[in-house]
């Protein structure tokens, strides 16, 4: 099979939810590093999300075009043919988009998926984030809300944003928001419930001082608990059916105790970026200093063509990828947790 429709994406999410664990969701910019998330999600026999930033489609469409919207319709349409060979179920996303991007990023992907619905076609996305967590509130559930409203009608979810994901990615810096930013307030978790719910399910990336990047040790300060406090909220006043499907943002390099209770509140999907960037390039650099008198032409020589191959470390990248988004998959205890039947 298999990219998700909107009725096995839902099964996905609240099964999730109701089971107390959480897919990965993995930033790829290649159709190498989507590969690798693939061969990863079917090797532990896990549905997964993969996702495209607007810095990651702008990647893939190629220096030369240089254009988000096409490079992320580029990747998803690769994912869909190649997800067919899987026997596990893949759901497309894209990453932050910030309000300056809307118009050249989910404009032209909603578009995109208008015409393929229209053929009776599933959506090219299955979800989209809008990030609007650098509006003030009121504008930013005001353009949630309408993109909710769109994202429904062809079948997509949306994910939205409150408060601020610290640190620093996809060339968005962070590392000076405001300390209360950090922390939604179990107030807003309300608030989000009560106007987005009335059109139907969505996912929402409350922070909890989680931040993009990898840190060391005692740099960052999760409150977990922020999460909890905010659901129980939305139960007591809407109802436990109410209560929200929840991304963490930031996962990479975030203790197993921290991730483990945060799947207790409603984590659904964590997404891991710069995990998966460091183990893609760590088996590279390996090979390229082990080989060195083979990866180069030095002296003279000619090197060795089966060494300085692309293909040959672009492999060894992939499956370094793939063995730590299996760990990711351990982590969140999505390991056979598939809703594909053959
Ligand atoms: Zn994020």
């Amino acid at each position: 099979m298999p990219i998700a429709n909107y009725d096995q994406y839902q099964d996905m999410l609240n099964k999730a939810y109701k089971g107390g664990y959480a897919f990965p969701a993995i930033n790829v910019t290649s159709t190498s590093t989507a590969n690798a998330a693939l061969k990863a999600f079917a090797d532990m026999k896990s549905d997964g999300i993969i996702q495209v930033s607007t810095g990651g489609g702008k990647f893939a469409s190629g220096q030369g075009v240089a254009n988000m919207a096409l490079g992320a319709i580029s990747l998803a349409q690769h994912v869909h043919l190649m997800a067919e060979h899987y026997n596990v179920m893949i759901a497309l996303h894209t990453d932050h988009c910030h309000p300056e991007h809307v118009d050249k990023f989910l404009g032209p992907l909603l578009e995109e998926s208008q015409r393929r619905v229209s053929k009776g076609e599933l959506p090219l996305f299955n979800s989209h984030m809008f990030d609007g967590s650098v509006l003030p509130f009121a504008e930013n559930m005001k353009t949630s809300l309408e993109l909710h409203k769109k994202c429904q009608k062809l079948g997509i979810i949306l994910e939205i944003e409150t408060g601020i994901v610290g640190g620093e990615e996809d060339g968005v810096n962070n590392e000076d928001a405001p300390a209360d930013k950090l922390y939604t307030s179990a107030e807003e978790m309300v608030e989000v419930a009560k106007i987005l719910r009335p059109i139907g399910p969505f996912m929402y990336a409350a922070t909890f001082g989680n931040v993009h990047g990898v840190y060391k040790p005692g740099n960052v300060k999760l409150r977990p608990e922020i999460l909890k406090n905010g659901q129980e909220a939305v139960k007591k006043e809407l109802g436990a059916e109410n209560c929200h499907w929840l991304v963490f943002h930031g996962g990479s390099g975030s203790e197993l105790s921290e991730i483990h209770e945060t799947l207790g509140y409603g984590v659904i999907k964590m997404n891991i970026d710069t995990d998966t960037q460091y183990t893609y390039t760590r088996p590279i650099v390996d090979h390229l200093f082990s080989h060195y008198e083979k990866v180069l032409k030095i002296e003279g020589e000619v090197g060795s063509k089966s060494h300085y191959d692309p293909r040959a470390y672009m492999k060894l990248g992939e499956n370094g990828m793939t063995q730590r988004i299996v760990q990711a998959i351990v982590d969140l205890k999505s390991e056979g947790r598939t809703i594909f039947t053959s």
